[in-house]
Order: structure tokens, then C-alpha cells, then sequence
């Protein structure tokens, strides 16, 4: 896709984004410690000793981490580093016990890769990934608790995160977002992350940068904690004018750190960004260099799972739908799945159709997701039996969808309740197609003088009269060897 540059005062501009998402692991306890790393307790219910910061606490690696970070590191296409190193940022903050966060620096567990992201009008780009590390989560200060004070709660302290830092490598606020939703996608399919931005466990650090077309790449400003896709793309729409507007009127940008003020739709000022060596890294001396072993990495390859991209592919290839709707399908793994049980023994498209248009359509108006539907998968394939059988038209099984939507009903039962069998009784229509024909004359007259379009007049009456149960390909033929007598 051609990105869309943006026109300035002095001509058009590019804007570069460079993405750097935590994505909290997905596990019981933390990196480090056996605490739980659950969501949503009361304050500092889950801190050990470790978490707190207490002297002479050592940290043990959590194993199931270092599986689900090179899981995510398969997933993201990306090189998996047989050896990597922990090592100390140092800097003070009251919600960071131990005055440093334990973190992967120069040598990350997994390098270089690569995730591809489906833009909105059907093409596809690649974005790399510079690398994958792990490392601890902080405190949080709470300042609205009281009046004169500020709260620590260290639950959050030592949780286990991954941090996946892409490269330079997108050109719009679209392709940003496409990009976040992918790799939330992915790391959904895999299970390593729950990607409830919402609740913080992913969040992103938005790089922005703009640069006349095809220039070297402009000084950048980093917006910290942006917490959903939406404001992701805000944010650097609202980042790259403001740039722009500041090298136009003759000025710089200086390299900072801002924040995305989400009432006002702005970025602004936190901090100047400190130079890398400000954190004093250094391997920590209490944790000895994390090996991976070429087995324990082949284990995980072979137990991985579908991947959204490979089941886009599958879909195309094996029911013949569409790119567009292929990749609206597998962009939430419960909705693949929920589509793969509607379309199992039955007609694909169609089951694509009715999942896509009646059920999320459904929802939406409802303001359900897809794990509320009233609807389950079995009972929507159900559905999508009853019209390939011809027991009932695609017309009744909306009346009947609505039902079941509204009751949880099963669609066999609401069909049979309310008696809306599909009429194929030759006779039966036969009968109905005799009644219309000798109740309308005229029309019949005019009809045989050329008036084509009246057949579909004769169609109408004759599925109003049937209660809209007559099979419509019944009606066709019978109607047209009616009129030609
Ligand atoms: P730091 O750790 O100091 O934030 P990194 O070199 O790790 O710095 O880069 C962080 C992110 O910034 C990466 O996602 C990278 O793609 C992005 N980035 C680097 N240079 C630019 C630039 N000129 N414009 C936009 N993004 C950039
Ligand atoms: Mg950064």
C-alpha cells in the first residue's frame, strides 16, 4: 500500500514509527518469585520478599517465563539466542524496591524477526522485529488514595514481561495499529499473553519520527504507556503534526520522553530521554547466564500452535473465502475457532456469512463479545444445515436466527414449534402458483404480452400466500410452467 504522507506547509512529509510493546507473560507466578501474578488484587496481597526488595533475597528464574518467551519468540518468526543475560537498570523510583529492574540488555533471548499485518485494504507488509527480552514489571504509586500522600502497591513488581521492540519499520498510523492488533493476535493464539490492554498486561512505548519521503531518519520522541489500539494511532497522528509544525517553523526536535494525555488527544512533555549508559546495566551477579538448549527450543517448535496468518491462508485455500473476510475471522482466536465449529460438515461460505454479518452483527447491537453470544457455534451450524437442506429459506432462518439469538433455542425446536418447514410439496406449491395466476387476470395478460418484470410480482404474492415457506426454486419453476400454458 502506498502510506499516506502528510502534507505540510514546505511539501510532504513521512512519518516513521517504531513500536516497543510489553506484554505481560502469561503465568501463575512471577519472573522471579513465587508470588501470584494475577490481576486486580487488593493492595500488596501478592508480594514476596523478593518483590519487596528486602536484603538478601535472590531471585530464581521462573522457568515457565523463559518457555513462553521463546514461544513468542518462534511466533514472531524470530531467531531464538542460545545464551542470554539478566542485567541491572538502576534508577530510583518509589514504586521500585529494589532500586533496579531486572532486565535483558545486550544479549536478549530472542533477536531479530518478522510479523506480518494486514492493512485495511487487503495488502499485506512486513514489520521487523529488532528483539524479544524478559524482564520485571515495577510497583505502581497510587495518588489518589489521599488528600496529602502517595501509596506504593508492589503487586504488580517483579510481574513477568516481555518486551517485543520493533523496527522503524511503519509508515502510518493504520500500519501501527494493524501492527499492535497482530501481535496481540499472536500472542493470543500462542497463549503467552492474555493482551487485555485494558488491564495493562500490554501496553506500548510509541516511537515517532517524520523525515521528508526517503531522507535519513529524523530525531524521534518516545510516548510512553499507551494503552489501546485506538490511542496508538492518535497519539502519533497527533506526535507527527506537532513535529512538523515545530521543524516548519524553524525548529528541532529534541529526543524526549511524552506522554498521551487521552482527554485532550495530545502528547506532551514528561521527561528529556536519558542517555541508555544513565541506567548503569550490568550483568547481575546474582542470576548466571540463561542457556537454552537446541532441544528445549525444538520441544516448543513442534508444540506450537496455528498461527493466525497460517489459518488466514487455510481458510482462502481449503473454503474459498475471501482474503478480507478470511483475516476479519482469525483476527481473534475465539472467533476462528467459533467459525470452525459453524462451518464443520457444512457449507464454509455460507457459515462465513452468517458468523460475519448476522451473528457479529448481532452482538454488536447487543454490546456482547462473542464469549456471551446466546448463540453457540453448534446451534448457528445447526442453523446453516436447516437452509442447505431446504428445510427452511435463507429468509425464515433470519426470523428463526433472531429467536435464538433472543431465547438460546435451538433452531431444530423454533422451527418445529412454529411449524416453518420449507412447503417443497410439489402439489402443495402447485396449488398456490393456480390461485395467484387465476386471481390476477390482468397481470397474467400483461405478462404474456412482454411485461417480463411482472414474474417477480407473481413471486411475491405466491410466498406471501405460502407464509414465506415455499421453496423459492420450486416457486420459480412451477410459476414459469404455469405461465407458459
Ligand atoms: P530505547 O531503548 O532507548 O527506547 P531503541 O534503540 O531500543 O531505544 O529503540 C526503541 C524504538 O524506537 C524501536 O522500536 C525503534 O524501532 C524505534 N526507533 C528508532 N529510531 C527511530 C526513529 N528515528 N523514528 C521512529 N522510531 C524509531
Ligand atoms: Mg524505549
Amino acid at each position: 500500500m502506498a502510506h499516506a504522507l502528510l502534507k505540510g506547509g514546505t511539501g510532504d512529509w513521512e512519518m516513521v514509527i517504531g513500536l516497543e510493546v510489553h506484554a505481560q507473560v502469561l503465568t501463575k507466578s512471577k519472573l522471579f518469585s513465587g508470588a501470584s501474578a494475577d490481576f486486580g488484587a487488593a493492595p500488596n496481597a501478592q508480594v514476596s520478599p523478593v518483590d519487596a526488595g528486602m536484603p538478601g533475597m535472590l531471585p530464581v528464574i521462573n522457568k515457565e517465563c523463559v518457555e513462553k518467551a521463546v514461544r513468542t519468540g518462534l511466533g514472531l518468526n524470530a531467531k531464538i539466542n542460545p545464551v542470554s543475560v539478566f542485567e541491572r537498570k538502576n534508577y530510583f523510583y518509589p514504586d521500585l524496591p529494589q532500586g533496579y529492574q531486572i532486565s535483558q540488555y545486550q544479549h536478549p533471548i530472542v533477536g531479530n524477526g518478522e510479523v506480518e499485518i494486514d492493512l485495511p485494504d487487503g495488502t499485506i507488509k512486513k514489520v521487523g522485529i529488532e528483539r524479544l527480552h524478559l524482564e520485571q514489571d515495577a510497583g505502581k504509586s497510587l495518588h489518589d488514595q489521599h488528600p496529602t500522600k502517595s501509596y506504593v502497591d508492589l503487586n504488580r513488581s517483579g510481574n513477568p514481561l516481555m518486551e517485543i521492540v520493533s523496527k522503524p519499520d511503519m509508515r502510518s498510523p493504520e500500519e501501527a495499529g494493524a501492527y499492535v492488533t497482530k501481535l496481540r493476535a499472536i500472542v493470543r493464539y500462542l497463549g503467552t499473553c492474555d493482551g487485555n490492554m485494558d488491564e495493562g498486561s500490554m501496553r506500548c512505548d510509541v516511537n515517532v519520527s517524520v523525515r521528508r519521503p526517503g531522507a535519513e531518519l529524523g530525531t524521534r520522541c518516545e510516548i510512553k504507556n499507551v494503552n489501546s489500539v485506538r490511542f496508538v494511532q492518535q497519539a502519533i497522528e497527533y506526535e507527527a503534526r506537532r513535529q512538523i509544525e515545530i521543524i516548519e517553523g524553524g525548529g528541532k526536535i529534541h529526543q524526549e520522553t511524552r506522554l498521551f494525555d487521552t482527554k485532550q488527544g495530545a502528547t506532551r512533555s514528561m521527561r528529556s530521554k536519558e542517555d541508555a549508559h544513565d541506567y548503569r546495566y550490568f550483568p547481575d551477579p546474582d542470576l548466571l547466564p540463561l542457556t537454552v538448549d537446541a532441544a528445549f527450543v525444538e520441544k516448543i517448535r513442534t508444540s506450537m500452535p496455528e498461527l493466525p496468518d497460517a489459518m488466514k491462508k487455510r481458510f482462502i485455500e481449503k473454503f474459498g473465502l475471501s482474503p478480507y473476510d478470511a483475516s476479519v475471522l482469525v483476527s481473534e482466536k475465539e472467533r476462528a475457532e467459533y467459525f470452525e465449529t459453524v462451518a464443520k460438515g457444512r457449507d464454509p461460505k455460507l457459515a462465513a456469512n452468517w458468523v460475519l454479518t448476522e451473528l457479529l452483527g448481532a452482538l454488536h447491537k447487543a454490546e456482547k463479545d462473542l464469549s456471551q453470544s446466546p448463540v453457540k457455534a453448534e446451534q448457528l451450524g445447526g442453523l446453516i444445515a436447516l437452509i442447505s437442506d431446504n428445510t427452511i429459506s435463507g429468509r425464515i432462518a433470519k426470523e428463526v436466527f433472531a429467536e435464538m439469538f433472543g431465547t438460546g433455542k435451538n433452531p431444530a425446536d423454533i422451527v418445529k414449534d412454529r411449524g416453518l418447514q420449507q412447503v417443497t410439496d410439489t402439489g402443495a406449491i402447485e396449488k398456490i402458483v393456480a390461485e395467484v395466476v387465476k386471481e390476477n387476470p390482468d397481470k397474467v395478460a400483461e405478462y404474456k404480452s412482454g411485461k417480463d418484470k411482472l414474474f417477480g410480482f407473481f413471486v411475491g404474492q405466491i410466498m406471501k400466500k405460502s407464509g414465506g415457506k415455499a421453496n423459492p426454486g420450486m416457486v420459480n419453476d412451477l410459476l414459469k410452467k404455469k405461465l407458459e400454458e
